[in-house]
């Protein structure tokens, strides 16, 4: 052999072997499982934070804006003990529950930092969690589209008092609070705030509150608070610097002059949207497209331009900028199509242990004792 020749590099030894690996343990990646696990395909979830990871971060008791029966999975009915649409703590419950329910493996705190095909097989896959190496026939990236609060990219936007993410109401009372941003997330917050006692300032760049788009049961409150000027609104301004003791913004007047407002706030909210981490597609390579960077794939089976390689849940979605088209709500398909898929390709139905696993069990509780004392 010359010199220049390179030998390929030898495939990483495996921790484990599984038929799927399932990146992300949101509401699709778990329902995503659960189907192939009852078909027999014995996969495996890797979940970088704690179960349903996006979930857990919004504001203690946030309501979901779909109805329960459009956000249950896995065939479970998700019930409310007051019948209106689930909480964020009774949706985390009915995600554990529903997982120990199936026994789905999931290993959260595991984020998946690279995805190679092995060298010798470009079929396979290699997964690396935590320094391990896991081997797969297949791998779904479920990872959703909302990884990290999009930036201002203003100066002073990392100060310790400015936060991408609502946190426990309570903290905001009898605090000025600055909220930027006019969509969901910032019309909910400033309602929630000035209702704990916070004197809320909303800053949003466009002449007033979009048309459509703002839950309609948020709408004539936030409409009232600002026309009473409970809330004050500062329509068409824009934050463009923050320091520990002001903040800058820049407002166009109704005669189309701009102005220049220097304000004390204790607390500045920017809840101006999410951003989809896209570290795992362009480390595979997979082709994204506009708006957003949506991953390509094929619709039929979800999966991508790389054979074996699927997209599942908001992840097909990308960076959702405005009006979200991709939910919970219209994603549970994505479980089917790609295990209709994996079995075709004659993945699964073998692995009678996986399916036995996926059925229902009496009491959660009852298999971890029988998993801990078999002989019992
Ligand atoms: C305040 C608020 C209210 C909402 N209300 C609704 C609603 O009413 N209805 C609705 O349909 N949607 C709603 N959404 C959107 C909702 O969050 C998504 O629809 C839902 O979470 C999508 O589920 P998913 O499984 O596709 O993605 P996610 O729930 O985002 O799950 C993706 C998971 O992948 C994990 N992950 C990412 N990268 C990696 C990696 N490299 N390794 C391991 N794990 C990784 C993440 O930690 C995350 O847990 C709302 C969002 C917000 C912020």
């Amino acid at each position: 052999m010359k010199p220049s020749e390179s030998i390929d590099p030898a495939p990483h030894e495996p921790n484990r072997v599984c038929d799927v690996v399932v990146v992300g343990g949101g509401p699709i990646g778990i329902e995503t499982a659960i189907e192939m696990r009852r078909n027999g395909i014995d996969a495996v979830v890797f979940e970088a934070g704690p179960l349903g990871h996006t979930i857990s971060w919004w504001a203690p008791q946030t309501r979901w804006f779909s109805s329960n029966d459009r956000i249950s999975i896995a065939g479970v009915p998700l019930n409310t003990i007051d019948q209106a649409k689930a909480s964020r703590e009774e949706y985390l419950t009915y995600l554990r529950s529903v997982v120990d329910q199936f026994r789905v493996p999931v290993e959260t705190f595991s984020k998946v930092d690279k995805i190679e095909a092995r060298p010798d097989d470009p079929r396979r896959w290699q997964v690396r969690v935590r320094s391990k190496w896991i081997e797969a026939s297949a791998v779904v990236l479920a990872i959703g589209g909302t990884d990290h609060p999009n930036r201002l990219n203003v100066p002073g936007e990392d100060l310790p008092h400015v936060d991408g993410y609502l946190r426990e109401a309570h903290h905001y009372h009898g605090r000025r609070v600055l909220i930027v941003g006019g969509r969901n997330s910032a019309v909910e917050a400033a309602i929630r705030l000035h209702r704990v006692g916070a004197k809320v300032t909303l800053s949003y760049h466009r002449e007033e509150l979009p048309e459509t788009s703002i839950k309609y049961w948020l709408r004539p409150e936030i409409d009232g608070l600002i026309r009473s000027k409970a809330i004050e609104a500062l329509f068409e301004s824009r934050v463009t610097a923050i320091t520990p003791e002001r903040v800058d913004l820049d407002q166009i007047l109704p005669d189309g002059r701009h102005h220049t407002l220097h304000m004390h706030f204790d607390d500045v909210l920017t809840l101006i949207g999410y951003e989809q981490d896209k570290t795992l597609f362009k480390q595979l390579g997979i082709r994204m497209e506009d708006p957003g960077g949506k991953p390509i794939y094929d619709d039929e089976t979800m999966e991508t331009e790389l054979p074996g390689v699927y997209v599942a849940g908001t992840a097909v979605g990308g960076t959702q900028s405005s009006k979200y088209q991709v939910f919970l709500e219209n994603c549970h398909v994505h479980a089917v199509k790609i295990t209709k898929h994996l079995l075709e390709y004659g993945i699964g139905s073998r692995n009678t242990e996986a399916k036995t696993q996926a059925k229902p069990s009496a009491s959660p509780e009852l298999n971890r004792q029988i998993e801990m004392n078999p002989e019992s």
